[in-house]
């Protein structure tokens, strides 16, 4: 589902990522309006050819990008930062203020944070899987943040953008709204599985309680596609019945 009409281009790219066993698929998206072409969140370590790859045929190439905007900073979106900064850098990178110090190495991954908080419970078969998660997290390059970003921060693109603070999966989560379109994007708010909308696992949820206010915040908004990192396009609103196990 890419949209182009009198106020610029929503393209939905589709990047896959082995993770050791199957191929899994993440969609990152291109915003573009006029000379602005704006990335949200740009998939894993050493994924930048494939991120190329996938651009190129949207026919939205990363040689032309202006801004990045970073959703959160677990590794499976900002993975590749380092590699865009380092191969284009006038890139923008763009990221809500209470995430840049994690983005930029000023303080330890909230991931690594949880990793530590967990060690001591895990079985010996278990650990090992744990190291190769921290190893992942830990090849995230540090990248400096360019603009912070606050909830209700608007840009003009693609008939006004609007930055939603979305906490709850990390503290510093921000979606983003193209209203003109009633199309947001989710990064990992929600999740799309068998065509619903989910919380992403809540597993890794840094404040699950959170993350489940954040997503009866949306629902105030005017939304009728969720763009969703894990799961692609979903056309729903938060009201339908078949969400509304969000609100119990
Ligand atoms: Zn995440």
């Amino acid at each position: 589902m890419n949209r182009a009409d009198g106020c610029g281009k929503i393209l939905i790219l589709e990047v896959g990522y082995d993770d050791g066993d199957e191929i899994v698929a993440v969609h990152p998206v291109i915003i573009e309006d006029g000379a602005e072409r704006v990335l949200v969140d740009c998939g894993y370590p050493g994924g930048l050819p494939e991120l190329e790859r996938a651009a190129e045929s949207a026919g939205a190439p990363i040689c032309g990008l202006t801004s990045v905007i970073v959703t959160h900073h677990d590794f499976d979106h900002c993975g590749a930062l380092g590699e865009i900064r380092q191969k284009y850098s006038r890139v923008r990178v763009m990221a809500s203020e209470l995430d840049a110090p994690y983005i930029d190495g000023s303080r330890k991954s909230l991931r690594l944070e949880q990793a530590d908080a967990r060690a001591s419970m895990l079985t010996p078969e278990e650990r090992i899987g744990e190291e190769a998660f921290r190893r992942t997290v830990e090849s995230v390059r540090p990248v400096g943040v360019d603009v912070l970003l606050h909830d209700g921060d608007t840009f003009p693109w693609c008939g006004g953008t609007e930055i939603i603070a979305t906490p709850g999966h990390m503290p510093g989560h921000i979606s983003v709204l193209l209203r003109r379109h009633r199309t947001l994007i989710t990064g990992d708010a929600l999740v799309a599985i068998k065509g619903r909308l989910r919380l992403a696992n809540p597993h890794y949820a840094i404040d699950l309680g959170m993350a489940r206010e954040s997503v009866k915040k949306l629902a105030a908004y005017d939304i009728e596609t969720f763009i969703c990192y894990h799961g692609g396009p979903i056309e729903t609103r938060l009201s339908d019945g078949v969400n509304r196990h969000f609100f119990r």
